[in-house]
């Protein structure tokens, strides 16, 4: 296996499926069972996922709302997608823990490093909620910020795109695709990765990323075999 450690990204907005809004049970079943294969080659497995798909900050505070409110609200959105996603890999018969930035403690534990890192040792997949737990961040950060903490190898950013490419690929139908690009690369092109904060922690750090595309069933597999799938940043 080409990595030990693992932290997957997954946005909030990928668990919409074809829906508008909320939760698909198909995908959430879809991305349980590509989990768990993972997981059964005993690739240590931590996930943070998003809350784009019920509620973001920025756009509560766009229509009036106070900032900070809305993040909170944001926040509390993850910590739904990780007890949702919890809940689909537990019938898959995965087991899990989720931790949780924010303590909700009849729900969830609460993030304490040495607690995870003991969990993963043990072979259960730990889903970090809530974020950083701080307004004005991103679940990119959380990933990030988890990803160092846990000293994951790598941080495997699931979209439905397949890698970074020169241009947005569904606006852009002449944009090509990357394979392997540096830190820099991505600053210089001007390229979208993940937000600013997400990307100078990921690259001061030294964490390589990666962006692929989660909803290919599989993908996630080939990418942990070591085949070249997504585009890889790193230094
Ligand atoms: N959020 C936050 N602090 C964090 C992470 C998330 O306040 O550390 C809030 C923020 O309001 C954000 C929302 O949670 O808009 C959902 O997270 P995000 O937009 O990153 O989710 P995604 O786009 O990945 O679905």
């Amino acid at each position: 296996m080409q990595y030990k450690r693992i932290l997957l990204k997954l946005s909030g907005e990928a668990l919409m499926g074809d829906q508008q809004y909320g939760i698909d049970a198909h995908r959430l079943k879809e991305y349980a069972e590509d989990i768990k294969a993972v997981v059964a080659t005993g690739v240590q497995v931590a996930i943070v996922i998003g809350g784009g798909n019920i509620f973001r900050g920025l756009k509560g505070a766009s229509e009036g709302m106070d900032r900070v409110q809305g993040d909170h609200m944001g926040m509390l959105a993850t910590v739904i997608n990780s007890l949702a996603l919890q809940s689909a890999l537990e019938i898959a018969g995965v087991q899990t823990r989720v931790q949780t930035a924010i303590k909700i403690n009849e729900v969830a534990e609460p993030f304490i490093r040495r607690r995870a890192l003991r969990h993963l040792e043990k072979g259960r997949v730990v889903i970090f909620g809530g974020g950083t737990g701080n307004p004005y961040f991103t679940t990119d950060s959380a990933a990030v910020l988890r990803a160092i903490e846990i000293k994951a190898d790598v941080i495997l950013k699931g979209t439905r795109v397949d890698g970074i490419y020169t241009a947005d690929p569904e606006k852009d139908k002449t944009a090509t695709k990357f394979h392997n690009l540096s830190f820099d690369d991505v600053l210089s092109k001007g390229l979208k990765v993940m937000d600013t904060t997400a990307f100078t922690l990921s690259q001061e750090n030294e964490l390589p990323i990666v962006v692929f595309d989660m909803n290919t069933r599989g993908n996630l597999m080939k990418l942990i075999s070591g085949e070249q799938i997504g585009t890889v940043v790193e230094n």
